[in-house]
């Protein structure tokens, strides 16, 4: 009785919410729709996450998380998906590859006490918490479904009894703290039925991860869902990943070449290496942002650059692998809520992790290659904002990293101009709800 009331009263919500859209095309949604448009993902898609006939729950996690339409990966994805099919999916970064395996997986799990059905794998503890957090989102009005998640850097002990106690039914990790509650034998896999890899290129690169992810998967049932997500699937990383999966439907929104974002502004800076931390002080000075990143290629520089910018009183942190991984999520969190406004950090943040508030990355070292480059920049303009990327170039090898880039992915990167045109990267600059102080 209690349930048929609730979803009454969403149900009504859901309406409310379509007639609101279509009595006010000037409203903040249309306009929203407008931008989307002009970046090419709504449109042909206009039709909402109702058609793909999700339970009545999820719709209203949908509705109260303020998605308005499906993304083209969700339209895509997501009807098959739900099915039970097996996906491997590329999309551009920050189109919402997360929502298609949560919502799919979400929508098709029947929880049974004690029972691990949907196991899923990223690569860095960061991300598999990004991951927590949207199944925890998304099964807000589930509240049988449990989700947990595992990484490294915490106390084995307490993974170990959460299992005992309070077996969940969705576990997102890292590889290596996965494998390790299965060999102890905390952690069953011979349920699960769903089988997903979050940044699957970099998964399965990497021969030990590969390792790690080979053996875990060959702990669970050979009947079950596969999906596989990233922006990045090169012609070669895909048959490894198909290896995992029976006759997958393949999507590949973009076309390798087009994989740079609508709504990202991007540059370089030739300059050497001695010219970097002064180039950096003047534009974290003159550039408007509401957060920035910026990448370094090593744990030492990563401390090293924060502590001069805390020098000089900016409001910087840095993230690495050489802290706690206590210290690491804190940070994380910290900075995602906004409380400071520069991230300094290495690749560890360059994929998957999507802070909404960034609308500036910056380059400070070179990344090693394209792919990576792709990444690092996809942090800024998420979900079509807009976002603006610079990077420094003080080297040959930076210049072939730049070139690579340029061709990969069809983009002509311009020298960093004297002036540049602040509504072409910021997006929260007139909203005074969104300021910060430093
Ligand atoms: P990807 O994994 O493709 O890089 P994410 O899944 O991290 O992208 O999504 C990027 C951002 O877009 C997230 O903040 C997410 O909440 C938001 N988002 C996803 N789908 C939609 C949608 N249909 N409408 C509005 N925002 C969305």
């Amino acid at each position: 009785m209690g349930e048929t009331r609730d979803n009454d009263a969403y149900e009504e919500e859901l309406l409310d919410y379509e007639e609101e859209e279509e009595k006010a095309p000037d409203s903040v949604a249309a306009k929203a729709n407008g931008e989307a448009a002009k970046k090419g993902y709504v449109g042909i898609h206009s039709s909402g996450f109702r058609d793909f006939l999700l339970k009545p729950e999820l719709l209203r996690a949908i509705v109260d998380s303020g998605f308005e339409h499906p993304s083209e990966v969700q339209h895509e994805c997501i009807p098959q998906a739900i099915l039970g099919m097996d996906v491997i999916c590329q999309a551009k970064s920050g189109m919402g590859k997360t929502a298609v395996f949560v919502l799919s997986s979400l929508q098709q799990i029947e929880p049974s006490p004690g029972q691990v059905v949907a196991l899923v794998l990223c690569h860095t503890r960061e991300l598999a918490y990004q991951i927590c957090h949207e199944f925890e989102r998304f099964s807000t009005y589930l509240p049988d479904i449990k989700v947990a998640v595992f990484y490294g850097g915490v106390n084995i002990k307490v993974h170990k009894d959460l299992l005992k106690n309070e077996c969940p039914h969705i576990v997102v990790g890292t590889p290596g703290r996965i494998l390790a509650l299965t060999r102890d034998k905390d952690l069953s896999l011979k349920n699960v039925r769903h089988f997903i890899l979050d940044e699957c290129d970099k998964m399965l690169e990497s021969l030990d991860m590969r390792r790690d992810v080979q053996e875990i998967f060959k702990m669970t049932p050979h009947d079950k869902q596969v999906m596989m997500f990233s922006a990045t699937l090169s012609k070669e990383i895909r048959p490894v990943c198909k290896k995992f999966m029976q006759d997958p439907m393949e999507i590949y929104v973009d076309d390798e070449a087009k994989l740079t974002l609508h709504g990202l502004v991007q540059h370089y800076i030739k300059l050497s290496e001695l010219e970097k931390n002064r180039k950096l002080n003047d534009l974290l000075d003159a550039l408007d942002f509401n957060q920035v990143v910026i990448f370094v290629k090593s744990v030492s520089r990563a401390a090293e650059l924060n502590k001069l910018l805390v020098e000089c009183n900016f409001p910087s942190i840095c993230i690495h692998s050489g802290m706690s991984q206590e210290e690491r999520l804190t940070r994380y969190k910290g900075f995602k809520e906004g409380h400071k406004r520069i991230l300094v950090a290495t690749d560890l943040v360059g994929r998957g992790i999507d802070i909404e508030r960034v609308n500036i990355v910056i380059n400070y070292d070179m990344p090693d290659s394209a792919d990576t480059y792709l990444h690092r920049v996809g942090r800024a303009g998420r979900f079509g904002t807009k976002g603006l990327a610079i990077t420094f170039v003080s080297s040959a090898s930076d210049s072939d990293v730049l070139n690579q880039v340029q061709e990969r992915f069809e983009v002509d990167i311009k020298e960093l101009p004297e002036q540049i045109d602040t509504s072409t990267y910021s997006m929260f600059l007139f909203m005074p709800s969104i300021c910060f102080g430093y």
